[in-house]
């Protein structure tokens, strides 16, 4: 099975990630993981990849699909793979396309994990950390037993300046603006398959393997 992973940040695509590799065997590629390896392998790829990261340049499309092709050749990817913050732009899908033509495969699914906007910034604004021992709770999955105050020592919590709510919704609009066109271009090829993730995670993960049931 061939699949893309897509989410918004919140959305739960890690958890359900572990759990698609842990049932079906497949290997999560992230972008982050796949460069560190080239890097560390000293590919050739690998090394271009790391001096256009060393004069802080982004990598140039060419350099991550060919690092990316090096990747899906491997061992593990032969009963599929789970592809996971790439691609990130239309033109990358499109070289994605072509290179999973040249090697004879191609996608089963792009999953979408959908999660309506204003919970995700429910979810991604309620960390609150203590200022004493650091101890981090949640209001939705983790709270503490008395509002404010840390259930551990009885520090006072706070909520990080990157936690608020204009700093996450702006995050949120910048994240919706990338991965649309590249959701559009999934959906013309009829690969996009949502999956509703404002359920509890064993439900989510229940939506997701009906679907890739059919694939085994
Ligand atoms: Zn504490």
């Amino acid at each position: 099975m061939n699949l893309i992973l897509m989410g918004l940040p919140g959305a739960g695509k890690g958890t359900q990630a572990e759990k698609i590799v842990e049932k079906y065997g497949i290997p999560h590629i992230s972008t982050g993981d796949m460069f560190r390896a080239a890097i560390k392998d000293g590919t050739e790829l690998g090394l271009k990849a790391k001096s256009f990261m060393d004069q802080g340049h982004l990598v140039p499309d060419e350099v991550t699909i060919g690092i990316v092709r090096e990747r899906l050749a491997k061992d593990d990817c032969q009963n599929g793979f789970l592809l996971d913050g790439f691609p990130r732009t239309v033109a990358q899908a499109e070289a994605l396309e072509e290179t999973l033509k040249l090697m004879n495969r191609k996608l089963d699914f792009v999953l979408n994990i959908h999660v309506d906007q204003q919970l995700l910034i429910d979810r991604l604004t309620g960390r609150r950390i203590c200022k004493e021992c650091g101890a981090t709770y949640h209001l939705i999955f983790n709270p503490p037993a008395e509002e404010g105050i840390c259930s551990k020592c009885g520090g006072e919590l706070y909520q990080r300046a990157d936690d608020n709510e204009e700093t996450v919704a702006n995050r949120l609009e910048v994240n919706i603006k990338q991965t649309q066109p590249l959701l559009d271009f999934y959906n013309n090829l009829g690969y996009v398959k949502t999956i509703e993730g404002d359920q509890e995670i064993s439900k989510v993960f229940v939506d997701i393997d009906n679907l890739l049931k059919e694939l085994v």
